[in-house]
């Protein structure tokens, strides 16, 4: 399984789907794609099987967009089928996520957010954590790193996840607990990637930030990374260059 996350100013569609490619020794039955497009619409698109299927399902959409996440999954709650694939949408659209991981209480959680009025589309525990973002999002109108810390507070478990918002296409926020995650810097801050392990990253940039559990990084375009604790104090940036040669 694994997850790839670009912001920057090329296509990012090319970037990921490679990037999925790179990642595939991992293992994995699905995969999905959701892209933000200039008029700031969320593209989705899934399939089971091989990131080839990825592929086939997504010819003849609309591609454009120059931040994204991808992922592909191998299914621990729900099964492996396109309606469980990542990414996941959040209730009014604007969110979506890719998770690597286990969230252990969301049953739980997923009964109470039922009862606050969210509807789930897909069997999975990572439906359950957009919605949760979403909630901390609008109950305590809060920017999405903020959200995605409040969130993480209240779930048991392990993740890697990568979450976008259409109504702010600049940015990515990004979190690891006890599933890996690499950031790459571009140059400037120009582009930044996010992934599971480095492969998907040094085609672009050396420039890489291992972050640690229980972190959360915000990346966004034209500012420094910013790595916060889920207590929303903020903790070091340390930059490291990744020695790794990769066939183009
Ligand atoms: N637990 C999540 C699911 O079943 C993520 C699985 C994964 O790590 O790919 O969808």
């Amino acid at each position: 399984c694994g997850i790839v996350g670009y912001i920057g100013s090329r296509n990012a569609y090319d970037i990921l789907i490679k990037g999925l490619h790179r990642l595939e020794y991992r293992g994995y039955d699905s995969a999905g794609v959701a892209l933000i497009n200039p008029e700031e619409k969320l593209n989705v698109y899934k399939a089971k099987g091989k990131v080839s299927d990825l592929e086939n399902a997504a010819k003849n959409q609309d591609l454009t967009g120059t931040i994204g996440i991808a992922h592909t999954r191998w299914a621990t709650h729900g099964e492996p089928s396109v309606r469980n694939a990542h990414p996941h949408v959040s209730e009014s659209g604007n969110l979506a996520i890719v998770h690597n991981g286990i969230i252990e209480n969301y049953s739980e959680l997923r009964e109470q957010l039922k009862a606050k009025g969210f509807h789930f589309k897909s069997d999975t525990d990572t439906e359950v954590l957009v919605q949760l973002i979403e909630y901390a999002m609008d109950k305590h109108h809060t920017n999405l790193t903020q959200s995605v810390c409040h969130a993480l507070r209240k779930c048991v478990g392990a993740y890697a996840i990568a979450v976008i918002d259409r109504r702010n296409p600049k940015q990515i926020v990004a979190a690891r607990k006890g599933s890996p995650l690499v950031i790459g810097v571009g140059k400037d801050n120009s582009e930044f990637l996010v992934a599971s392990d480095a492969s998907p990253i040094v085609e672009y940039t050396k420039n890489v930030v291992y972050i640690d559990d229980e972190q959360v990084v915000t990346a966004e375009i034209g500012k420094q990374l910013q790595i916060w604790n889920l207590d929303k104090t903020r903790a070091n940036v340390k930059i490291d260059e990744v020695d790794m040669d990769i066939d183009m």
